[in-house]
């Protein structure tokens, strides 16, 4: 694997965002609005193809935060979120692409 795809630091900041170091040095930060909005999972995606809100949901706990994140293998990344959300996982590749161009107009 590249450098740039390899994870050298991790840290979640449960009310704020994500910051990820890469081995070349790079640094991916992320807030959580995005990072939840951006969620690769099936049912996100189409809810979000569909063009319907991903968050917030009805119901939805707020203000949003990570409940708890794991690594999934050594390629990314699960999110747990205050609604109980936990289907996505994101690879370290794709935070990084997304960090140097971000999907937010779509
Ligand atoms: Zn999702």
């Amino acid at each position: 694997m590249e450098d740039r795809y390899e994870v050298a630091d991790l840290v979640v900041e449960r009310s704020r965002g994500l910051k990820v170091t890469f081995e070349d040095g790079y640094v991916a930060d992320f807030d959580l609005m995005r990072l939840r909005l951006w969620c690769p999972c099936a049912s996100c995606r189409s809810l979000g193809e569909r063009g319907e809100d991903v968050w917030p949901r009805p119901g939805s706990p707020t203000p949003l935060s990570i409940t708890d994140a794991a690594l999934h293998g050594a390629w990314g990344l699960v999110i747990t979120w205050n609604d109980g959300h936990s289907t996505g996982i994101y690879p370290f590749e794709q935070l990084r692409l997304w960090s140097e161009r971000p999907p937010d107009q779509r």
